[in-house]
């Protein structure tokens, strides 16, 4: 498969690795957010959330935790955001699912979200859909 992450994960394109077991790697994100950006992937394609299995979504969030653990010792921050992009619509370029760690440095100026506000009874209308999708489960 075409895939430039499971190239990254067999080695048969280099990376700046930080962190690797069996059955996932972390390395740094060749454009940086934020210096020490990190990608945790599971060796194993997966395309997306959807696509992996709960298993394997839990050792990748196992590395993450660590990485997390590891970047606040190591480059001395006090927190970081963890970010899966997930379809394309929101903004996933590389279909090979992966958890963006990006450290926050004082006034380093990421803004996150764009938030509004909900109009007339918009809010209890996307409750009621989302709900409806449980209860027909
Ligand atoms: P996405 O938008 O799919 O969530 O994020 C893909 C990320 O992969 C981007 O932040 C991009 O900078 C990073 N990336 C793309 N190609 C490479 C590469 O060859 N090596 C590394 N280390 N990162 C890459
Ligand atoms: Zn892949």
């Amino acid at each position: 498969m075409d895939c430039i992450f499971c190239k990254i994960a067999k080695g048969e394109i280099s990376s700046y690795k930080v962190y690797e077991d069996s059955k996932t790697l972390a390395f740094l994100d060749i454009a940086p957010v934020n210096n020490g950006h990190i990608l945790v992937i599971p060796k194993k394609h997966y395309k997306n959330i959807e696509d992996i299995s709960e298993e394997e979504l839990y050792v990748a969030i196992k590395t993450v935790k660590k990485i997390g653990k590891a970047l606040k010792k190591s480059l001395n921050i006090l927190g970081y955001n963890v970010n899966i992009n997930n379809n394309p619509i929101a903004g996933q370029i590389i279909p090979h699912i992966h958890f963006h760690i990006i450290p926050r440095y004082k006034n380093d100026g990421l803004k996150l979200w764009k938030q509004g506000k909900y109009k007339n009874k918009e809010i209890e209308k996307i409750q009621n859909k989302i709900q409806k999708y449980f209860n027909n489960k």
